[in-house]
């Protein structure tokens, strides 16, 4: 261990190996992010992958180390990497500049050794924390108030999940297809660059410690600056919470998601029905019905360009409907993803490589 290491190294049970030899995905790139990832990079956590579909804007700068001004209109993933490479040059960083459930397949969450939510909706938790069960991926989620804050840890796949805390009214809420073209221009929330900074070390204290096989509670941490409190709760597993079902063994294939449709269907066979887990636009037509094109791709709003109104896209799960030359990763299928595939009454799980 070199010098650069020297402090943590007389901390009792520190492995600092073990976090070398580390992989953590991010979902999610906005203040938490930016914390939680430089701590980690700084502790020395080998790899990580990181995900985040949006780009840098001048309203982040006051609450992002990261990002610089002339960061402004990058993606944050890109950006993000360049200062975390500066950070610690032999880190490895994956960037994945697409929303996660397009950007981290289920075999990269199952295989990192932990993954972290820094995001900023209800329904991304969700999404997050649901992938996460059914491939019995670790979790640790964060939130940020205006003034503080909450850390969720899921690090018992027996435990509750995310969805465990809410009703099933609340659930029906969120049961908004994960495909939705503008993603809800949700108010945005403030919070304080403190409050991020105090939920990112909370994750980061965390996620260091689990990384190194030291104890972490299986709880909720709930950050109140103004009351100078941290309280501390247990969620317990619903049994009726839908969200926390493990996905079967998959079968590994040959196909990756840089193949086309037709590669897939060869290695599964013709009559085989692939289900991609976001929808994909196979058509978009005008309201006023003056046009109408045929196009396969992650789906994208536009405009008529005969009316100029809003185009109405037309969406599926059916990957095999795709055509062939399409390639799986340009449809919004995420590297080495878990598909669902079925050929008569037979189901499988599939694995991309
Ligand atoms: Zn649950
Ligand atoms: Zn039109």
């Amino acid at each position: 261990m070199n010098e650069r290491y020297a402090r943590h190294s007389r901390i009792s049970g520190w492995d600092q190996a073990r976090l070398s030899a580390s992989s953590v995905c991010i979902a999610g790139m906005g203040a938490l992010g930016n914390e939680v990832s430089r701590l980690l990079v700084m502790a020395g956590v080998g790899r990580l992958i990181i995900s985040d579909p949006d780009t840098v804007e001048e309203s982040n700068l006051s609450r992002t180390l990261l990002f610089k001004p002339c960061d402004i209109g990058r993606m944050k993933v890109a950006a993000a990497a360049d200062s975390l490479r500066l950070l610690f040059p032999s880190v490895e960083i994956d960037v994945r500049p697409e929303p996660l459930i397009n950007g981290i397949g289920l075999a990269e969450l199952r295989d990192a050794d932990l993954v972290l939510g820094c995001l900023d909706s209800r329904s991304a938790r969700l999404q997050l924390s649901s992938r996460c069960f059914l491939v019995g991926a670790r979790l640790i989620d964060g939130g940020t108030h205006p003034w503080g804050g909450e850390v969720r840890l899921f690090l018992d796949p027996d435990g509750a999940c995310y969805g465990c805390g809410f009703s099933p009214e609340e659930r029906t809420q969120d049961d908004v297809p994960w495909s939705c073209m503008v993603p809800a221009m949700q108010s945005v929330e403030g919070a304080a660059a403190p409050s991020s900074a105090l939920v990112g070390a909370w994750m980061a204290s965390m996620a260091i410690r689990f990384l190194m096989d030291l104890s972490t509670p299986n709880n909720l941490l709930v950050a109140d600056i103004p009351r100078g409190l941290t309280t501390v709760t247990t969620a317990t597993r619903d049994p009726d919470c839908p969200y926390h079902h493990p996905a079967g063994t998959p079968r590994l294939l040959g196909t990756s998601a840089m193949d086309s449709v037709a590669a897939l269907k060869a290695e599964l066979g013709p009559a085989t029905r692939i289900f991609a887990w976001d929808a994909i636009q196979y058509r978009a037509e005008c309201p006023r019905d003056d046009f109408r094109a045929s196009k396969w791709q992650r789906p994208s709003p536009s405009e008529c360009p005969k009316c100029g109104s809003a185009l109405r896209i037309r969406t599926t799960l059916d990957l095999s409907a795709a055509p062939d030359e399409a390639i799986l990763r340009e449809l919004g299928i995420a590297p080495r993803e878990l598909l669902f595939a079925t050929q008569g009454d037979q189901e499988e799980w599939v694995e991309l490589r």
